[in-house]
C-alpha cells in the first residue's frame, strides 16, 4: 500500500510502457494538444483522484484542486484555471466535487483550529453560518455530510457568478456547472442536482438543491 519515493519512478516507467504497448501512439497524440470537455474542481484529499473515479484518461479532464474544493471570488489561482478552461479549452462541463468526511469541512463544522488554513476554512464556516438553522434542524451525525453538500452548492454559485462565467454565458457559450459529492466510503459520486447552464437557473436550482439536503437527511 505505501510506496517509497523510488517506487513512483518504477511505477511510472511501467505505466508508460504498458500504455505504449496497449495503445501505440497514445503519448504522441497527447503532445498535439489537450481538448478536455470537463473541468474538475475538487478537494486536494488524496482519496479523491479525479481521473480514477471518473474513468477519464490523460487529456480528458482539466483539474483544479484545493483544500475543501472552495472557489473564492478573488482567488486568482482558481479563477485563472477556470478562465483557461472556459476561454481557451472550451470545456462544456465544470464540476465542483466535494467528498464526505472532508477534513476541511469537518474542521469548519466543529470550529477547530489547525493553523494558517483556518483562514481558508473560514469560507466554509461562512457557509455553515449562512445555513445554521438548516444544519441545526438535522441530527448531529448528519450535519457533516450536509455541510459537504452545502459547501459544494455554494461553490457552484461562486463559479456561476465569476466574471468568466458571466461573460461566457453572455456570449452564448454552452457551459454547465455541476455540483457533486463523492463517497469515500463507497466510491460513488452523488449528483446534488445543481447543474446550472444559465444565470437565470442559479436561483431556482440553488433553492431546490438546499431544500433537498434537509429532505434527504431528516
Ligand atoms: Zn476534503
Amino acid at each position: 500500500m505505501s510506496a517509497s519515493i523510488h517506487d513512483l519512478f518504477t511505477h511510472n516507467r511501467a505505466w508508460a510502457a504498458e500504455m505504449e504497448r496497449t495503445r501505440p501512439g497514445f503519448f504522441t497524440s497527447l503532445t498535439k494538444q489537450q481538448t478536455p470537455k470537463f473541468m474538475w474542481i475538487g478537494c486536494s484529499d488524496s482519496r479523491v483522484p479525479a481521473n480514477q473515479i471518473t474513468g477519464l484518461e490523460p487529456g480528458e479532464v482539466f483539474v483544479h484542486r484545493n483544500v475543501a474544493n472552495i472557489v473564492v471570488h478573488s482567488d486568482l489561482n482558481a479563477l485563472s484555471a477556470i478562465q483557461f478552461a472556459v476561454d481557451m479549452l472550451k470545456v462544456e462541463h465544470i464540476m465542483v466535487v466535494g467528498h464526505y468526511g472532508c477534513g476541511g469541512v469537518m474542521t469548519a463544522l466543529a470550529g477547530g483550529r489547525i493553523g494558517l488554513a483556518d483562514n481558508w476554512i473560514r469560507h466554509i464556516q461562512d457557509v455553515r453560518d449562512r445555513h445554521r438553522s438548516l444544519l441545526e434542524s438535522l441530527p448531529q451525525d448528519k450535519r457533516g455530510d450536509a455541510l459537504v453538500d452545502l459547501n459544494v452548492i455554494e461553490q457552484v454559485v461562486n463559479v456561476c457568478v465569476s466574471t468568466v462565467m458571466v461573460d461566457a454565458w453572455a456570449k452564448g457559450q454552452k457551459v454547465t456547472i455541476h455540483g457533486w459529492a463523492f463517497g469515500v466510503h463507497d466510491g460513488l459520486l452523488q449528483d446534488l442536482k445543481m447543474s446550472v447552464s444559465s444565470p437565470d437557473e442559479i436561483e431556482p436550482l440553488y433553492r431546490a438543491a438546499v431544500e433537498s439536503i434537509t429532505a434527504s437527511r431528516l
